[in-house]
């Protein structure tokens, strides 16, 4: 069984900022991802708000992440966690392919991963025309057309890359707002190529025998229904924490994000929670980075108080057989 000072699981934003800043503190650290580095961001086709970087693409920030860890020598193993149990002196991480760690403190950034609309058609056809992201699938619908679904940054960033390459673009949103930040809203008002469908649901999801052929909707003022023909439709109606492997005894809120305090601690000493996982008020790649920097600042100060527990705690052998006797 292999100890480290820091296990960082995620290699999002967050984990990666988390392992630059444990190296620079000279904590004995691993990370490991079961994905690419940069998680979800990676995904995304444009950045436009992460401070200092006017416009680049997810891949390439996050590879700029990758680099920046890797510079100050992190550890990194590409595989699944299957499970992190809590221990008093260290906490224990098994991953897939058989291997068992511990370390002093854990820091949890798994992210999120896309809600589903649980409508008929969703998991039949994902993958032959439905999709949960434009960057890794819009290129099969050049020239076509698409239906979006939601009304939030992620479904207005992606329906404006998705009209770069299809004919036509219906953004389905059930209210009559946008919940998307001014910026986006105004520029997915302004694309030609983008029609609004406001108070508007999708009910189900029709296919042929090349894919997805079109989409139920149904008004949400007026419960009118009515066929609308698509070759594809991307669903970006939020995100669900991935919290299958934050330990029971953690706190978390009714959404299932993991309550920390403002070292991202949880409460389990020791445990981490940084990123889309931890509950806050807004998801963004700065803050995902801010909580990596913040949790690993915090566990190194407390990986270096435990030792010094432990070591106190440790009779040399001679007392340790006076106080036996
Ligand atoms: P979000 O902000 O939670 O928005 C989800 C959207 O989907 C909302 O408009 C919501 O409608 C709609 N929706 C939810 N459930 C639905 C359902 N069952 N049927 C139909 N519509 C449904 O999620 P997000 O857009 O993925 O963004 C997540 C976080 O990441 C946010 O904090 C966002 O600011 C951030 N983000 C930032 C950027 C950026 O800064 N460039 C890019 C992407 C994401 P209602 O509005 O009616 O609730």
């Amino acid at each position: 069984m292999s100890t480290y000072d820091l296990i960082i699981v995620g290699g999002g934003p967050g984990g990666l900022t988390a392992g630059i800043y444990a190296m620079r503190a000279a904590l004995k650290t691993i990370l490991i991802e079961k994905g690419i580095a940069g998680g979800q961001v990676a995904m995304s086709d444009s950045v436009e708000n992460y401070p200092g970087i006017e416009t680049t693409t997810g891949f390439d920030l996050s590879q700029r992440f990758l680099k920046h860890a890797q510079s100050y020598g992190l550890e990194m193993v590409q595989d699944e966690v299957i499970s992190v149990e809590p221990g008093l002196e260290f906490h224990t991480v098994r991953l897939a392919n058989g291997t068992v760690l511990q370390g002093y403190a854990v820091v949890l950034g798994m992210g999120g991963s896309p809600r589903k609309l649980g409508i008929a058609g969703e998991k039949e056809y994902y993958g032959r025309g439905v999709s949960y992201c434009a960057v890794c699938d819009g290129f099969f619908f050049r020239d076509k057309t698409v239906v979006v679904v939601g009304g939030g940054d992620t479904a207005t960033e992606e329906a404006l890359y998705l009209a770069k390459l299809a004919k036509k673009v219906y953004l389905v949103h059930r209210r009559d707002a946008f919940r998307a930040s001014m910026i986006l809203q105004q520029r997915v008002k302004g694309e030609c190529k983008i029609e609004i469908l406001w108070n508007s649901v999708v009910t189900a999801i029709r296919a042929d025998q090349q894919g997805v052929s079109g989409v139920e909707l149904q008004d949400t003022k007026t419960e009118e229904r009515r066929q609308l023909a698509t070759d594809g439709v991307f669903i970006f109606i939020g995100f669900e924490p991935n919290n299958e492997l934050v330990p029971a005894g953690i706190k978390k809120n009714a959404d299932g994000y993991v309550m920390t305090d403002d070292k991202c601690e949880t409460s389990i000493p020791g445990i981490y929670v940084i990123g889309d996982l931890r509950e806050k008020y807004a998801k963004q790649i700065v803050i995902a980075a801010a909580d990596g920097c913040t949790a690993a600042l915090a566990a190194a100060h407390y990986v270096e108080t435990k030792k010094a527990t432990l070591e106190v705690c440790e009779l040399p052998a001679e007392l340790a057989a006076t106080s036996a006797s």
